[in-house]
Formats: C-alpha cells, structure tokens, sequence
C-alpha cells in the first residue's frame, strides 16, 4: 500500500467528547468516523485491525471444534417472547416493525435465535456436542454510549453457542473457551486477566468469567489477590447476586424496605409515577421478609410476565439505606443489602425462575405483584447475598489482602446450564431414548471493544503502538530526501520485495518532509519503520526502528526484509 493512495484521513484536533485514549487516537491516526452515538464507520486501517483480531478469534473457535455459521441480526419477536425476553430485556434493545406491523428487534445477543435452531435440527445425543459461533454487528441501545469502539451501538462480537448432553460435558466446553480465550487475548498481545463474574441478564447458573484487559480506563472494577489466582469483577464479588452496576439515576429503581412502611404510596409520589409502575415483590433474605419494589419509568413493566412460570430477567436497582429512609420515611427499617455505602446506588439484574403459573396478575396493569409465596411462587434466595469485596479484604482463597485494578471487559464465558433449552424445548433424545434438554453455554468477544482495549494498553504520547499480531500493517517504508534518486528507487525496491515476501507492508511515497512522515508513522502504530536516508544508504545500509522501543539500528539493505519477517 502506498500511503499516497490510503485513505487515510489523520485528524490535528479531536472532539472534546473523545475522553478516552483510544478514541482520540483512532480518531486521529484515521481508523474511525462516527455516524451516530455509538455507531461508527471503519476506515480501511481500522478495518484491517478488525480482521486480525477476527482472523486470530477464528483461529482459536476452529481449533476447539467451534463452526462458523451467520446469524440474522433482523429477529423476530416471537422468539423473544418464547424466552420471556421481549419484555425484560428493556430500553437497551432496538425494536422495529415491518410494514405488516410485525416486530422484531436488531439482536443484542443470540441465545434465542441458535436454540431455535439447535431444537429445530438436533434430535439425538450423537449430535452434540455443537459449538456453533458467528462474527457479527451486535446492536445495543446503550444508555451511555460512549468511549469510541469500547461502548458502541454498533458494534462486532464473536458469540460461540455450546450444546452439549450434560453438565460434565458443558463443562468441557466452557474450559476449551476459557482456555481458547487466554489464547486469543494473548496473541493479540495483550495483558489480561480472567475474572469471576456474576452472569448479567444473560442468566444461567454455572458459572461465568470475564476476561479483563488491565487498563485504569476499565469501566469494570476488579480485585485480585497477590498471592494466589483469585481474581473477581467487583460487581460479583463474591457470590454476588447479578450484575451490580454503580451508576446513580436511571429511569429503574428499586427499593428495598421491610413490610409496614408506607412505600408504594410514597413511592408513587416521590417517583411521580403511577402506581401500576410500581412492580412489588414480596422476596426474603435468608429467613427474613423483604420487599421490593421495581420502578420503571418506561410503559413495559406492566407487560412483564412474571407469571408466565418461565422466569425471566428483572434490573433492578438497589438503593442505599439513605435513600430509601428520604423516600419511606425514617421509620422505613432497611434490610438491604449489606456493604453498600449510604448514598449508593446500585443496580442488580435478578433473575426471578418463578415456580408456578398463577402468580397475582403482575403482568397487568393497576396490579401489584402482591400475594406471591415465596417457593410456591419463585425463589430468589442467592439474590440478597449482596457484597461488595473491596480492596484490603481477604482474599477469600488463601487469606491475603485483595487489590484493585481496573478493566475492560473484552470477553466473557458463561454456562448457561438448561436456562434457554428448557424454556425453548431445545432437547435430544440420549442413549436410552429418553428426551433431554440441551445444556447450553455462551461465549462472547467484543472484537471491536478489543482493537480499542489494545490501544488503551499500547500507546504513548505520539500515538498507537501496535502489537504487531494485530497492526494494520507490520512495516513502514519511509524514503527521505526526496533528491536523491537512489533513496526512491531503493525503497521501492525494498518495497517490492518485502510484498514480494508476504510482508504487510507500507511505503510513504508522498512529497513530505522526513518530519510529518515520522510524525504520522507512530500516530498510525505500524510496528517497524524502515527509513531510507542518503547518508546510510552510502553505506549500503537503511535503518530499522520498533515503535515500542524506539530502539533503532542501522541494516545492510540485502538483510532489511529478512529482519523485517
Ligand atoms: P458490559 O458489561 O461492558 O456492558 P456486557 O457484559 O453487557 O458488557 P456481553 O453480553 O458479555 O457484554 O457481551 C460479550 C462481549 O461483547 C463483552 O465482553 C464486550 O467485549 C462486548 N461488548 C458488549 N457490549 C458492548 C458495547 N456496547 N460495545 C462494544 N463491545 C461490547
Ligand atoms: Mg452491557
Ligand atoms: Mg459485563
Ligand atoms: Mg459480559
């Protein structure tokens, strides 16, 4: 590639609202446009780094006995209704209608889609197991966009789908991706670390990881012991419940308060909602009775079948002590969840696996969901094992005091246990011909959250530093002293003959000064720079430079390629 020809548009002056190093350097070095919040175009070199991560997860999928396949993003709505998602998943989802009025959603995730295939084509156990995976645009109306490429819209995941006849087996698919994913992260050159996570609204009961790539501008919190390898997401913290996100605001609320206080009345008033969007649930903690009340600003709470005996996924959010006694009253006795700070507010996706049909008409309008026995009803014991671990507490393996750390979460592994298979019927017939729901796992990586995650760990005040398995190019050219005809025609042929090579490789013909080619040369990252100046060429020799180190030397110009492979 000639960088005359690139269509390479290097920016001087970046948007304010790129916060992050990531974003401002690709916005700079010309590997990203924005089309909208969160939605972006990726400009060829952008697109190239895209490709290698793709290249290199691929890799990894095929060597676990993963298979491609390609998943519509356009799903419809049925789907959704089947898992009870439709209704839960909320805001975050888009949604759209056809000219028939049917409506779909553009897929945040794929767990419905495969397991409406998986139940429709898999019939006995000699098929499992499946590892079924795709790379493809996500979509997810996130609250806060933002962060360029790391918390997109719009943006490209790898999902792998596992079905397998057992938990022991699902149990050997989620190890050959935990240790696939190690793999990927560490060709991509980066420093990560596998953490406990709790399982978000994706649900499912054996366990989660996530991988963090070790960055301080981590949105995720994590703590790691020093002595030994425990490491978990903040949010989870041991045994946590769901997700704990600390986010103040929002339009969902829920408030945890003991029975006898004056609370969805008051509620209603504070919140300025109508009482039937005030969804209460009688749950307990332990023993001991609680209440909660879910506040949802939007139309779809009523809609939440919490009676349709599947279950389904509730975010809530957990409100301090002192937020609730402002909305109950002081009288209001809190038996909330214990190590949340007093002006904290924290939300929580509960999963709410109901136990029988007729639960109280929570689903309609002007009901609460009042009148539901516990057990009977659902069950939601785990769900109150709310704890912060923090910093400087014991690290729950051997004793040592934890650390803190931040994370970007670039991947995450779930076992799903028969959550989607048993709602969706997705089951096979085993050696005795007896019918058995599939057990599932899922496991997603944010391609285009992990170009950016990249950046975030290799960079310096000039710009990108490419780990070279996934640079856009691995090698620059640079002629200068464009009066000297040797220099050109020696780049050129060095040029030719690294392509010649399989040499992914760069010259900067342009007509610029050495300055502005070195200059743009490390804000793009290449990882080596080739540099062809008259007064080394006299000696027959070029000079090679690693953007990482700076470190530079001088090479016979027959050796330069050799070196450069
Ligand atoms: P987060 O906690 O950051 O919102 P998530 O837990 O919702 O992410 P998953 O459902 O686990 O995300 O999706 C798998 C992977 O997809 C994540 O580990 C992340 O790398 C990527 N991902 C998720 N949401 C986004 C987003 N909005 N933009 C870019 N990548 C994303
Ligand atoms: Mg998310
Ligand atoms: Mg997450
Ligand atoms: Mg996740």
């Amino acid at each position: 590639m000639r960088v005359s020809q690139l269509f390479d548009p290097t920016l001087r002056e970046v948007p304010a609202e790129a916060e992050v190093v990531s974003h401002r350097l690709m916005l700079r070095a010309g590997y990203i446009r924005k089309a909208a919040a969160g939605i972006y175009t990726h400009l060829p070199l952008g697109l190239r780094v895209l490709r290698k991560i793709e290249q290199i997860v691929r890799e990894e999928m095929d060597a676990e006995g993963g298979q491609e396949v390609l998943l519509p993003i356009v799903q419809p709505a049925e789907l959704w209704r089947e898992s009870g998602r439709w209704e839960v998943y909320g805001p975050e989802m888009f949604r759209l209608r056809d000219r028939h009025e049917r409506e779909f959603c553009l897929g945040p995730t794929h767990e419905e889609l495969i397991t409406e295939l998986i139940r429709s084509e898999v019939r006995s156990y000699k098929q499992l197991p499946l590892l079924l995976y795709q790379i493809q645009n996500k979509y997810r109306d996130e609250r806060r966009p933002r962060f360029g490429l790391m918390r997109g819209r719009e943006f490209i995941m790898k999902d792998l789908y596992s079905f397998d006849r057992d938990e022991r087996e699902a149990m050997v698919s989620y190890r050959k991706m935990y240790d696939a994913y190690a793999r990927i992260f560490r060709r991509c050159g980066l420093k990560f670390r596998p953490v406990e996570a709790d399982q978000g609204a994706i649900g499912g009961t054996g366990g989660s990881h996530e991988f963090m790539v070790l960055a301080d501008s981590g949105e995720a919190a994590v703590v790691f012991c020093p002595k030994c390898d425990y490491a978990a997401n903040v949010e989870r913290a041991e045994c946590l419940p769901r997700s704990v996100r600390t986010e103040a605001g929002g339009e969902e609320r829920i408030l945890v308060h003991t029975p006898g206080a004056k609370s969805i009345e008051a509620l209603s008033t504070f919140l300025n909602l109508p009482k039937h969007r005030l969804l209460k649930a009688l749950l307990y903690q332990g023993d001991e009775k609680v209440f909660l009340v879910l506040v949802r600003g939007d139309r779809e709470v009523n809609e939440i079948k919490l009676n349709n005996a599947l279950g389904g996924f509730i975010r809530l959010e957990l409100a301090g002590p002192e937020t609730v006694r402002r909305v109950l009253g002081a009288e209001a006795g809190f038996v909330g969840p214990v190590g949340i700070p007093d002006d904290l507010t924290v939300v929580a996706d509960l999963e709410v696996p109901l136990l029988s049909q007729t639960v109280c008409g929570a689903n309609k309008a002007d009901y609460h969901y009042l009148n539901a026995v516990p057990e009977r009803d659902f069950r939601l014991d785990k769900v109150f094992d709310l704890r912060m671990v923090e910093k400087g507490e014991a690290c729950p393996k051997c004793g040592a005091p934890l650390e803190a750390a931040r994370g970007i979460e670039v991947g995450q592994v779930f076992n799903l246990g028969t959550k989607y298979s048993k709602i969706m019927q997705a089951t096979y017939l085993d050696e005795t011909g007896e019918e058995k729901p599939c057990v599932m796992g899922c496991y997603g990586i944010g391609v285009t959250r992990t170009a950016a995650a990249a950046i975030e760990q290799n960079n310096d005040e000039n710009g990108i530093i490419w780990p070279v398995a996934i640079a856009p190019y691995h090698c620059i050219i640079v002629p200068v002293g464009a009066k000297d005809a040797q220099v050109g025609e020696t780049a050129e042929q060095l040029y030719w003959q690294m392509l010649g090579m399989g040499i992914e490789v760069v010259i900067d013909d342009r007509d610029e000064r050495p300055g502005v080619k070195f200059k743009d040369a490390d804000l793009v990252g290449y990882p080596l720079r080739v540099t062809v100046g008259s007064k080394a060429l006299a000696q027959g020799q070029v000079e090679l430079r690693a953007r990482k180190t700076g470190a530079t030397e001088l090479v016979p110009v027959a050796e330069v390629a050799q070196k450069v492979q």
